[in-house]
């Protein structure tokens, strides 16, 4: 008999999607792929470098369970100098990817049955890693009209005497919707007032087009106090694969995460922590570069979903996602349980699409279109499903 903390938990609708695209395409099939947020660029050569020499320097052995001394220390000056939050490097602990990161805090701050505020829509492996942890996820509805960015009035609505966390993602997938120095500034007050502590997944923090990014933790001691910032090289540096990600927070729980994670996984890969060592040392011009190739993508999707009348779609200032609204045209869909599954399997079916169906950020109205692909990809795939919305 398996655990029964898998009997209510749904496997992740975005590795899943991603898998069925491999099989495809291994039968020869061309997809086109807008589903999986995972870049398609190279990391740069002058991080890899930094890989392949550590490889043949032998350093190949276990070492620090919160990380490299040298990656903490080139971490906590890319928070000061780009966040501004100064954090020592003994309060940041590296893992493998920004998930680890997030399961490792929970372990670290929650009780069993603590319940944890997640404004929806959410990333979907939010709630699954809350209820595997024994934790009870909340999920709080917020609205269209302020572009499913969570207020305090939304999250008042939810709070109990259990509330430990708030789980944040901002900018946010699926939405790319990023939050204003204001927004935040009341989330804080009511976080601290109520003594909940915010983890802020800042993970597409680099990824942002026209609006000023601000990390939480740097509005305030007070906010700096209750925050855990996770972030990770997965999106910036394209290095998905390679699993690197961080949180950064007081050194009380620092500690806590680096005796889990000791026990856990020892520590992520020395390899693949050398190369985003050697992302943050020498590769912000290509970095600056993706970000300018996305959003040139970001105006391309914008400006073709312009064109379909039957939608319309929260405007991304981040992150390499659009959240689009089907609503108008659900009833032309057969369904039993989920329209945006449904949708999301014809459409994959008849066009070769991939898509997100929206059911996975908690919203079944919506689909995902990830623009972490190339321009054409992206053009031929948004005409693609033009035209199965105008046949339907
Ligand atoms: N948070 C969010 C919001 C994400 O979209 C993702 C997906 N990459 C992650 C965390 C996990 O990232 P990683 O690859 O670093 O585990
Ligand atoms: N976070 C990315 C996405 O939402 C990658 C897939 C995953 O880790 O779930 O598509």
């Amino acid at each position: 008999m398996l655990s029964k903390r898998l009997s209510n938990m749904i496997p992740s609708y975005t590795i899943g999607i991603s898998s069925k695209v491999s099989k495809l395409k291994s039968e020869g099939i061309k997809v086109l792929d807008l589903s999986i947020g995972d870049p398609d660029f190279k990391v740069p050569q002058k991080a890899i470098d930094y890989g392949i020499n550590s490889l043949e320097n032998n350093i190949t052995k276990y070492d620090l369970a919160n990380g490299l001394k040298i990656l903490r220390e080139e971490i906590s000056k890319k928070l000061l100098k780009e966040n501004n939050v100064k954090y020592n490097p003994d309060e940041i602990v590296v893992s493998s990817g920004a998930k680890n990161c997030i399961t490792n805090t929970f372990l670290a701050l929650t009780n069993t049955y603590d319940e944890v505020l997640i404004p929806s829509p959410y990333w979907v492996s939010y709630i699954e890693t809350v209820k595997l942890l024994n934790c009870i996820p909340v999920v709080v509805s917020t609205s269209k009209e302020n572009n499913f960015k969570v207020t305090i009035s939304d999250l008042e609505k939810y709070k109990t005497e259990k509330t430990k966390v708030l789980l944040l993602n901002n900018p946010s997938n699926p939405t790319g919707v990023i939050y204003t120095k204001e927004e935040l500034l009341e989330i804080v007050d009511f976080c601290y007032k109520n003594n909940i502590y915010i983890i802020s997944d800042e993970i597409y923090e680099r990824i942002c087009f026209d609006t000023e990014f601000i990390s939480i933790a740097s509005l305030s001691e007070k906010a700096k106090k209750i925050t855990i910032t996770i972030n990770g090289f997965s999106k910036s540096v394209a290095m998905t694969g390679l699993r690197v990600g961080y949180t950064a927070s007081n050194k009380k729980i620092a500690d806590a995460i680096k005796n889990i994670q000791g026990h856990l996984i020892s520590h992520p890969s020395v390899t693949s922590q050398y190369v985003a060592y050697g992302a943050l040392k020498e590769c912000e011009n290509e970095i600056d570069e993706m970000v300018k190739i996305y959003k040139k993508r970001r105006d391309v999707a914008c400006n073709l979903l312009n064109d379909i009348d039957e939608i319309s779609y929260i405007y991304p200032n981040g992150a390499f996602y659009v959240f689009v609204d089907l609503s108008k045209i659900k009833e032309k869909i057969k369904y039993e349980e989920s329209f945006s599954i449904e949708f999301c399997n014809l459409i994959l079916e008849k066009e070769n699409v991939a898509l997100v169906p929206g059911i996975a950020f908690g919203m079944d109205d919506f689909v995902r279109i990830s623009f972490a692909c190339s321009e054409d990809t992206l053009t031929n795939g948004i005409l693609k499903i033009k035209s199965f919305i105008s046949n339907l």
